[in-house]
């Protein structure tokens, strides 16, 4: 028997899976249930997405992201934080450094999550 628990998947195609087969059990059961509550639970568990604007996946607060050059003597680096909670990485020599190590700590895997 297939052990599905090692199903090399993203976790973007099983949230679509399963909240494609939610759709359809509840469609086939019973069609005046209301399934909103249900799907609120399943989009917790969605993968994190790119923000196509800052190319930064939100933050785990539910907060925004940027990344900004830093003052003084650490002038030329960069770092990336949330404008909500104010988590942020160390300083990075280039912004796309900082971008990616803000991706990687927040669970972004390029897609692959
Ligand atoms: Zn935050």
């Amino acid at each position: 028997m297939t052990d599905f628990r090692m199903a090399n998947i993203p976790k973007q195609e099983a949230y679509d899976l399963l909240r494609d087969w939610i759709k359809l059990v509840a469609r086939h059961t019973n069609p005046d249930q209301n399934i909103s509550e249900l799907l609120g639970w399943l989009w917790k568990l969605k993968p994190p997405v790119l923000d196509s604007e800052t190319g930064l996946v939100p933050c785990g607060c539910g907060g925004k992201a940027e990344t900004h050059e830093l003052f003084g003597e650490y002038r030329g680096t960069y770092m990336t934080d949330c404008k909500e909670c104010a988590t942020g990485t160390t300083q990075y020599n280039t912004e796309k450094e900082s971008q990616d190590a803000w991706n990687t700590a927040m669970g972004y895997k390029g897609g692959a999550e």
